[in-house]
């Protein structure tokens, strides 16, 4: 037997190195990530063009710009699986715009994710906010520039991807002084999100912060365009971390709105000092916990989506579409192409999307819509109510709690470390509104007077079943 040169240690450390280096190559090749991400300004010319602003009643025309309106986009991929995520500072981006970004993006992207923060201070981006109820309030040649702006976006960072390491965190965000819930039972998803994609320099790409509160501290009397709190939040996340940031609404729907603080008077007040308060303060938070949070060990990216039908039974949708307000394709019930005559009785079905987006140790329910929290967390036991009445002691058609559903909602059905809940996910469809607690004014075209106590959201929704399909097809997404 020849004796090795440099003895047999030496030998059985070549034979170590060479068994590890076989043990590597017998490995699955982990995953790499890599990501871009970047904001560009979707601003309409408010001095060239009548900007109606969305949100609260129609003919509120924009005077002028107070802070930006845009496209923020991270674009990741793990080499198998490319997708993108770009979130608008609008009140909501319809499913055939989604579709027309998607066309434009083509083979750039396995999967285009365009979600809205439902920014109450932004232009009209889905055409029921114009100056009459005759007129649409978006404007064609706007919305036209936005759907190229983004596709060119997105194509521009599939182009310009490096390494990333992702870290996420979960915590339980703050409730008083920043979100209230308007309506009964009083339940309010204060779960607050975050990740972090690095590159290998330490220096941040991106940022995504998840959390539910209507955009619209400014409040109805405002008239310059603005992100509201979604502007300043992800703006103090790129101050502290670098890099792009994107804010996403979760279930913002019935009815979280921002508590801002009060002037002597006792007045709520609407101003950007408020907006600045609540954006820096929710991004504070998550800035604090991604930097105590370590790299995800599996990075790992997918995709899985499910599409469904949903009937419109609201007298007001079917008047906007009837008028072309609202543009999109309509159906039968079986799928079919919508044949009857469309009147304000008419049911109608429109085709939406649900999803399941993983990304390292994030798992993100895309909702195309309003979801109202307790459909997220339940609650009906108070325990969400965080030192409020569960209902009014003075509401005059409370709701029937011990007949709210008893779960699973849809963060039980989640399952990861970190959990998001994408509002307004590539559409809106207004609120998704528990079916126990439905109520309409079903004898009249308007929907209005709604009935006495909190059912406003009603008149802005597809109906009653909505809630029902979406969660149906999320158990489906998510069954274990
Ligand atoms: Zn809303």
């Amino acid at each position: 037997m020849r004796r090795a040169p440099f003895g047999d240690s030496m030998a059985t450390m070549r034979t170590s190195i060479l068994a590890l280096a076989v043990f590597l190559a017998a490995l699955p090749a982990r995953a790499e990530l890599r990501a871009s991400a970047s904001a560009i300004d979707i601003t309409p010319d408010t001095k060239t063009s009548k900007v109606w602003m969305a949100g609260f009643s129609m003919n509120r025309r924009a005077t002028g710009v107070h802070d930006p309106i845009r496209s923020r986009a991270l674009f990741v991929t793990d080499g198998k699986t490319r997708v993108a995520i770009v979130v608008l500072d609008v009140v909501g981006f319809m499913r055939p715009h989604v579709e027309k970004v998607r066309a434009k993006i083509g083979e750039a992207a396995d999967y285009v994710l365009v979600a809205s923060t439902h920014n109450h201070e932004g232009p009209d981006a889905m055409g029921i906010w114009g100056p009459t109820p005759f007129v649409s309030g978006l404007d064609p040649v706007w919305i036209d520039a936005t759907i190229e702006a983004i596709a060119g976006q997105v194509k521009a960072l599939a182009a310009e991807t490096r390494p990333v390491t992702i870290r996420a965190a979960q915590l339980e965000g703050p409730v008083k002084d920043f979100v209230c819930d308007h309506r009964d039972p009083v339940v309010i998803d204060n779960t607050l999100s975050a990740l972090q994609l690095l590159a290998p320099d330490g220096k941040t790409v991106a940022t995504i912060v998840n959390w539910a509160c209507h955009p619209e501290t400014l409040w109805s009397d405002n008239t310059l365009l603005t992100a509201d709190y979604p502007g300043y939040l992800c703006g103090r996340m790129e101050e502290r971390l670098g890099g792009t940031a994107l804010f996403i609404s979760g279930a913002l729907g019935g009815m979280m709105t921002p508590d801002p603080l009060r002037d002597a008077k006792g007045e709520k007040l609407r101003t950007h000092e408020e907006a600045s308060r609540v954006g820096r303060g929710i991004a504070d938070l998550a800035a604090d916990a991604l930097e105590k949070a370590v790299p995800a060990k599996e990075p790992g990216l997918s995709i899985r989506t499910k599409e469904i039908l949903l009937p419109c039974t609201n007298p007001r949708f079917q008047i906007a579409m009837a008028m072309g307000l609202l543009s999109r394709a309509i159906f039968n019930a079986d799928g079919t192409p919508f044949t009857g005559k469309l009147t304000v009785k008419s049911t109608t079905w429109v085709k939406a999307e649900v999803g399941v987006l993983t990304l390292g140790p994030v798992q993100a329910a895309l909702v195309p819509g309003e979801l109202f929290p307790e459909l997220a967390v339940g609650g009906f036991d108070g325990s969400k109510a965080f030192g409020a009445d569960l209902v009014k002691k003075d509401n005059p058609n409370p709701p029937k709690v011990a007949e709210a559903p008893k779960g699973p909602y849809l963060r039980d059905l989640l399952d990861a470390p970190v959990e998001m809940i994408v509002g307004l996910a590539n559409d809106e469809l207004g609120y998704i509104v528990p079916e126990y607690d439905f109520q309409v004014n079903a004898a009249s075209g308007t929907l209005e007077p709604h009935p006495p106590g909190d059912h406003y959201e009603e008149t802005n929704s597809l109906g009653k079943e909505t809630a029902k399909r979406v969660m149906g097809a999320f158990g489906e997404l998510l069954a274990k």
